[in-house]
């Protein structure tokens, strides 16, 4: 079978690593910053020696396209070059990097596709500079108002809309992915978590993202002096929030076990050594793939008592999203050719949220996993093997192939 060029792919990797390094091997390459700007010139250069044709959308979205022998929908891949602060080198990147040597693979072996085959960068996935995540994928899948997006804000105080027009990328709203003039999505990405490296396995065959909700809980007590108030006259929120989570985690554990959860955020007020707390507020985050599990947990959280440990208790639902499920016939390409390579392989959801699980509403879509070394994210230590990341190449290219053929 076909493979692409591991040394080449190699190269890839290592040169836009460079681009916001922070010498310490991982990257801080901020939507729009000069680093992630660079990063693009990088990437179009080497499109364009590559003989691809080069299109922006009016979110600033790439578009390097590979001409087919017929004039017909395209075929796409390709994932995100933004980074979180003092993140690694593989989350997105890796997606562009593989889309671009499966690309290379096939000009420089002369492999004959029908279809257009277009890489694609998205832009500000992470929304670390500019809220919210996936800004970009969202604004064209209809998720998010597009006029809203542009007066999101940096630390600095900079709109999105003033980064955009000083990117030298913002394209036309013509040129936009839409499902007429594309066909199919492929995006690769580092799984970000550690059952790919744990199940000894090669390839994640994702089949789709989990859906989740996140409710915030608000825990109302009593603030009085630590040394004068006795146990049993106190209405400690912190106290009682405590409680809330440990019965949360006891009931949630009844469940399913792919069901995770987590409280990630707690403010404590007034967060003074020698005053009882009165306010606590907490998130709980719940994620699965099957709705009726969500369910489930909703119930739980619905049974939190109004008053616990005297104190009152209150929740709402900050946000949720509903399970995407993948296309079934690119799953299976992906599981086959995986078993064709002769490389290791499990199915699996997402856990976190990918500019693929926008797309998926518009056309076909699939992703594809690699191992994240000890499940490492999001963090400098970010890493997966090049042997990995040459398999997970090698299996995007023959599903471009095999989806090119349908
Ligand atoms: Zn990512």
């Amino acid at each position: 079978m076909i493979t692409c060029n591991e040394l080449r792919l190699k190269d890839k990797i290592d040169t836009f690593a460079t681009f916001g390094a922070l010498g310490n091997g991982g990257i801080t390459r901020l939507s729009l910053s000069p680093a992630a700007l660079a990063a693009r010139d990088e990437f179009c250069k080497r499109c364009k020696a590559l003989g691809m044709e080069i299109k922006r959308d009016d979110m600033a979205n790439i578009y390097a396209t590979l001409k087919g022998e017929e004039d017909i929908p395209a075929i796409i891949m390709g994932s995100h070059m933004d980074s979180v602060v003092q993140g690694g080198n593989y989350d997105g990147i890796l997606g562009v990097l593989t889309a671009l040597e499966a690309a290379e693979t096939i000009v420089t072996e002369k492999i004959p596709h029908r279809h257009p085959i277009t890489v694609v960068v998205w832009t500000n996935e992470e929304g670390a500079r500019f809220d919210p995540a996936m800004m970009s994928s969202g604004v064209i899948a209809g998720k998010f108002d597009k006029e809203l997006m542009l007066e999101s804000k940096d630390r600095e105080g900079i709109t999105f809309k003033e980064a955009l027009e000083d990117s030298g990328y913002m394209g036309e709203i013509t040129n936009r992915l839409n499902a007429k003039d594309y066909m199919a999505l492929v995006e690769l990405h580092v799984e970000q978590g550690p059952v790919l490296e744990a199940e000894k396995k090669d390839i994640g065959i994702v089949e789709g993202v989990v859906g989740m909700v996140n409710y915030e809980f608000t825990i109302t007590g009593q603030a009085d002096h630590a040394g004068t108030t006795p146990m049993k006259y106190r209405k400690d929120a912190l106290f009682a929030a405590c409680n809330i989570i440990r019965y949360l985690h006891d009931e949630l554990d009844k469940l399913d076990s792919k069901l995770v959860y987590t409280t990630g955020r707690m403010n404590v007020s007034p967060n003074i050594h020698t005053v009882i707390p009165d306010l606590v507020k907490f998130t709980l985050d719940v994620r699965h793939q099957d709705p009726t599990v969500i369910n489930q947990a909703i119930e739980i959280i619905k049974r939190v008592p109004e008053e616990v440990d005297r104190c009152s208790v209150s929740y709402k639902e900050l946000w949720s999203r509903k399970t995407v499920a993948f296309c079934k016939e690119f799953i299976d390409f992906v599981e086959k050719n995986a078993n064709e390579y002769g490389y290791s392989s499990m199915r699996m959801y997402s856990g976190p949220g990918h500019d693929a699980q926008y797309i998926a509403d518009m056309i076909p879509t699939t992703m594809i996993f690699v191992p994240s070394q000890n499940g490492h994210s999001h963090c400098e230590k970010e890493f997966t093997p090049l042997h990995n990341c040459f398999k997970g190449t090698n299996v995007l290219l023959q599903t471009i192939l095999d989806i090119d053929r349908i």
